[in-house]
C-alpha cells in the first residue's frame, strides 16, 4: 500500500544548465498535474560554474516555490578541472564522487516522503545503484531526441556487431526506427571505442534499458518511426525495453541567463523588423566558433541581404584553465570585419555572448533560425513554427542534424569545407535559400505542421499528457 506520508519525486539532473532547466520543466508539469505529488531537485554547484546555476535555483524559487532544491555538498575533484579531457569526463567523475551524497539526501528526504521515483538524467547514471540500494525506483528522463534514445538503446548492439572505431571506417549503420546512419554522423562520443566518453556512454547505454522507465522530451508524431521501434522493444536486443514516456515539448519558461536587459533590448529591435524577415543564429550555451568563422559568417550574412539577430561569442580561450568557464563578452569590432557593424545597422542586430532564444524564436519578426541543432533550440523552433538551418557544432548535433533534415524535414542542411570552415558563399545560399526559395517554403510548412502537432500533444487527451499520467501510474505501481 502507499503510505500516508507525503509522495515526493525527487529529480536529479547532471550540472550543466540545459540538463537543470529541463529538469525544472519537467517539475513543473508534473505539478501543475499532479500537484499533490511534491518534486525535489537534487542539485551540484559544477567547479566551472560562474554563479549562473544559483541564480537561476533563485528564479525558479521565487515563481515555482512548491518546487524544493536540495543542494548536495560539493565533492572536491582529485585533479584539477582543466586537466580534463572534456567536459564529459570531468561530468561523469564529478557524478560518480558525488554517489555518497545522494545516497545520504535520498535518505534523509526517505525519512518524511514516501519517494516514488528518482529520476535521473543520463549523465547521473553512476547514482542507478544508490537508488537500487534504497530500493527506490529509477527512472531516466533523456533531455534529447527520441530518435537519440533509439540510437542509445541500440548502441550496446551497436558496439557488439562493430570492432573498429567508427572514426576509421565509412560504414552506413542498421538502426531501428532510424533512416541509414553513416558512421561520420555518430554523436561525437561514440566515434572512438578506445577513449573514456565512449566507454562511458556505453555504460550508460546498457544501464538505460534496464531502469524502471524513460522520460523522453519529445512528442511522438514529431519522431513517430523511432518512437515506434522503440515502443516495439526493436532497440534493445538483450531483454525488454523498459517503459518509455514521451511528454514533451518541455520549453524552458525560464531563462538560464542574469537577466542583464538583452531580452528587451532584442524584442524591441524585433518591433521594427517586418513580419517573418529575420534570421536568428544562435548556437545554444556552449558553441563558439574560431575567429575565421566568425567573419565568414559576417560576410555571408553581409552578402545574402537577410535581416537577421545574431548571438556572437568570443572564440575559444586559448588559456586551458579557462576552457570550462563561458567565455568572457566578445570585443566585435574586432573579430567581425571593418565596417560590418555599421553597414548592416538598419537590418541586422549583433548581441554579445547571449540572446533570449525563446522569446526571439516566438516573435512574429523571425523567419529563419540558423541553429547548432541542441535539442532544446529544435524543440524550441518547432514549437513556434520557425524553420532551421543545421549547423551541428558538438555532442550528439551532427546526428540531430540528419534526423532534421532527413527524417524531420524541418531543416536545411549547412555544408562544412574539408578543413571543417563554413565558407561565406555557404553561409549566404543557405540563408537566402530558408528564406526567399520554394525549398525553404516547404520547411516552413513542415514545422508549422509540427507547432500544431506539439500543441496537441499537449492539450487535454493529446498523446504527451496521456504519458505523463501512464508515468504517474507506473511510478505509484512500483509503490505496490
Ligand atoms: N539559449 C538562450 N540564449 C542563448 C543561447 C542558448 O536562451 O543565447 C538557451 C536555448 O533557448 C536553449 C538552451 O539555452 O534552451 C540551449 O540548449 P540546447 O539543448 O539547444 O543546447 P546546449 O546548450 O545544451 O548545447
Amino acid at each position: 500500500m502507499v503510505s500516508e506520508m507525503e509522495s515526493v519525486l525527487v529529480l536529479y539532473p547532471s550540472p550543466a544548465m540545459g540538463h537543470l532547466i529541463s529538469m525544472v520543466e519537467l517539475g513543473k508539469l508534473i505539478l501543475k498535474y499532479y500537484p499533490s505529488i511534491s518534486i525535489t531537485i537534487l542539485t551540484i554547484t559544477p567547479p566551472f560554474d560562474t554563479g549562473a546555476t544559483a541564480s537561476y535555483i533563485a528564479g525558479v524559487s521565487s515563481t515555482t516555490p512548491s518546487i524544493t532544491f536540495h543542494h548536495l555538498s560539493t565533492t572536491p575533484l582529485p585533479r584539477p578541472v582543466s586537466s580534463y579531457p572534456s567536459f564529459e569526463a570531468l561530468t561523469s567523475e564529478l557524478l560518480t564522487l558525488n554517489n555518497p551524497n545522494v545516497h545520504h539526501a535520498l535518505q534523509s528526504i526517505s525519512l518524511n516522503s514516501t519517494v516514488l521515483a528518482f529520476i535521473i538524467d543520463f549523465f547521473c547514471t553512476p547514482a542507478l545503484g544508490v537508488a537500487k540500494e534504497l530500493n527506490i525506483p529509477a527512472y531516466y528522463f533523456f533531455t534529447s531526441s527520441g530518435t537519440g534514445l533509439a540510437l542509445f538503446l541500440y548502441f550496446p548492439t551497436l558496439h557488439r556487431k562493430n570492432t573498429q572505431r567508427f572514426r576509421d571506417t565509412n560504414t552506413i549503420h542498421e538502426v531501428p526506427g532510424l533512416p541509414p546512419l553513416p558512421s561520420a554522423d555518430m554523436p561525437g562520443p561514440l566515434l572512438d571505442r578506445t577513449s573514456k566518453e565512449y566507454e562511458s556512454f556505453l555504460y550508460y547505454a546498457t544501464h538505460i534499458s534496464k531502469s524502471a522507465g524513460i522520460i523522453v522530451n519529445t512528442f511522438e508524431s514529431l519522431e513517430s518511426e523511432a518512437v515506434k521501434a522503440i515502443y516495439d522493444g526493436l532497440c534493445v536486443t538483450d531483454g525488454p525495453t523498459p517503459p518509455v514516456f514521451c511528454i514533451g515539448p518541455l520549453i524552458a519558461t525560464q531563462g538560464g541567463h542574469g537577466g542583464g536587459g538583452e531580452k528587451e533590448y532584442c524584442l524591441k529591435w524585433l518591433n521594427s523588423q517586418p513580419k517573418r524577415s529575420v534570421v536568428f543564429l544562435c548556437f545554444g550555451s556552449l558553441g563558439v566558433f574560431s575567429e575565421a568563422q566568425l567573419k565568414e559568417i559576417a560576410v555571408g550574412l553581409e552578402k545574402s541581404g537577410q535581416r537577421f539577430l545574431w548571438v556572437v561569442r568570443s572564440p575559444p580561450s586559448k588559456d586551458k584553465s579557462r576552457r570550462f568557464l563561458a567565455p568572457s563578452d566578445p570585443d566585435l569590432d574586432s573579430l567581425l570585419p571593418d565596417g560590418f557593424l555599421d553597414r548592416t545597422k538598419d537590418r541586422g542586430l549583433v548581441v554579445k555572448s547571449w540572446a533570449p532564444q525563446v522569446a526571439v524564436l516566438n516573435h512574429g519578426s523571425v523567419g529563419g533560425f540558423v541553429t547548432h541543432c541542441g535539442w532544446n533550440s529544435v524543440l524550441e523552433a518547432v514549437s513556434s513554427g520557425v524553420p532551421m538551418v543545421a549547423w551541428p557544432l558538438y555532442a550528439e548535433q551532427r546526428f540531430n542534424k540528419v534526423m532534421l533534415v532527413e527524417e524531420m524535414k524541418v531543416a536545411l542542411p549547412l555544408e562544412e569545407s574539408k578543413s571543417g570552415l563554413v565558407t561565406a558563399t555557404e553561409v549566404e545560399k543557405r540563408v537566402r535559400e530558408l528564406m526567399e526559395t520554394e525549398k525553404g517554403f516547404n520547411i516552413r510548412n513542415q514545422v508549422k505542421a509540427m507547432k500544431e502537432e506539439a500543441k496537441a500533444a499537449m492539450n487535454d487527451g493529446g498523446s504527451s499528457l496521456v504519458a505523463l499520467d501512464k508515468l504517474l501510474k507506473s511510478c505509484r505501481q512500483k509503490q505496490i
